[in-house]
């Protein structure tokens, strides 16, 4: 009896959790070969500045799949994130980056542009992050002033005293930050004033319905007075119409990018 019943647990579970767990180990191994055999790829979207001059450029990775074809992050990074691929994932991104700067570096038309990477939570907390950028950096010849990592407000959560080290480390060498998705998580304003930031970047999810919904709105005007106030630049990411993009501007955002100027397409 025991037996039979032991052999018949799995009759026991939802079927569809199962095909999700097992879909889910078959895509952690399918990530981490696709690492090897290079399968991703790098986008970039364009930024501009309020007189819609090109000022440079957010890096954003796809996975050209052989069997699934091109796939989006919102598929991946958060299992990349779980187990750890975001590691390698995410210092591969940074060196293809440096090495794209280090090509506009060569010439006049796009020498002074910023490329934005990317930069998760658990890849800027490895022990070795700072030598890792310096490096990269140095082996290119990227010029550091003209690279920009995006963290997320989740960096805020603990560990402030080491975050606030590792950037100001990276400053010291003339890399640039950029506090991404700024709004949608647990910022706390004494920690914030602390980071050696250079841009907040409004979120999309404030953006979307500014110019109808008064509280996003407001929101958007409150982002952009904070940030000036602690001296830094506001860009808007998600700006998809030029009506956006213009109260965006009245309230005085320094920066934008969306499909409206320009949707991330291959490097
Ligand atoms: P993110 O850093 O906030 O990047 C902006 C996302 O908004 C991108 O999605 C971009 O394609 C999308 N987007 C740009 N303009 C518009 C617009 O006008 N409207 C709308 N609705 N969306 C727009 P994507 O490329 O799918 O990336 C999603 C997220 O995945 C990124 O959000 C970022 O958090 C993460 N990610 C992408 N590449 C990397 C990477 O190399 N490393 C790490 N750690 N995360 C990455
Ligand atoms: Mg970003
Ligand atoms: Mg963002
Ligand atoms: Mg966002």
């Amino acid at each position: 009896q025991a037996k039979a019943a032991g052999r018949n647990t799995m009759r026991f579970f939802d079927p569809r959790m199962q095909a999700a767990v097992s879909s889910r180990v078959a895509l952690e191994a399918d990530l981490r070969n696709g690492l090897l055999r290079g399968e991703f790829v790098v986008y970039h979207q364009p930024q501009f500045d309020t007189h819609l001059k090109l000022i440079g450029a957010e890096a954003l990775v796809r996975w050209r799949h052989p069997a699934r074809g091109l796939i989006c992050p919102g598929e991946f990074i958060a299992l990349a994130e779980e187990t750890g691929l975001i590691v390698p994932l995410g210092g591969w991104m940074l060196e293809r980056a440096c090495a794209h700067l280090a090509r506009w570096a060569r010439r006049a038309e796009t020498r002074e542009l910023t490329l934005a990477a990317n930069v998760s939570i658990r890849q800027f907390r490895q022990a070795g992050f700072v030598e890792e950028v310096l490096d990269v950096l140095a082996r290119t010849g990227a010029n550091p002033a003209r690279l920009k990592l995006e963290l997320t407000e989740s960096l805020l959560i603990s560990d402030v005293e080491s975050t606030v080290a590792t950037m100001a480390a990276l400053k010291r060498a003339g890399v640039g930050f950029s506090l991404d998705d700024f709004g949608t998580g647990y910022s706390s304003l004494a920690y914030l004033k602390r980071l050696p930031l250079d841009q907040l970047k409004i979120d999309r999810s404030f953006v979307r319905d500014i110019t109808t919904d008064a509280n996003d709105a407001a929101i958007a005007r409150t982002i952009i007075a904070l940030g000036h106030s602690l001296g830094l630049a506001i860009i808007a990411e998600g700006v998809e119409t030029e009506e956006q993009r213009q109260l965006l501007q009245e309230n005085g955002c320094d920066a934008f990018q969306g499909f409206l100027l320009g949707p991330p397409a291959a490097a």
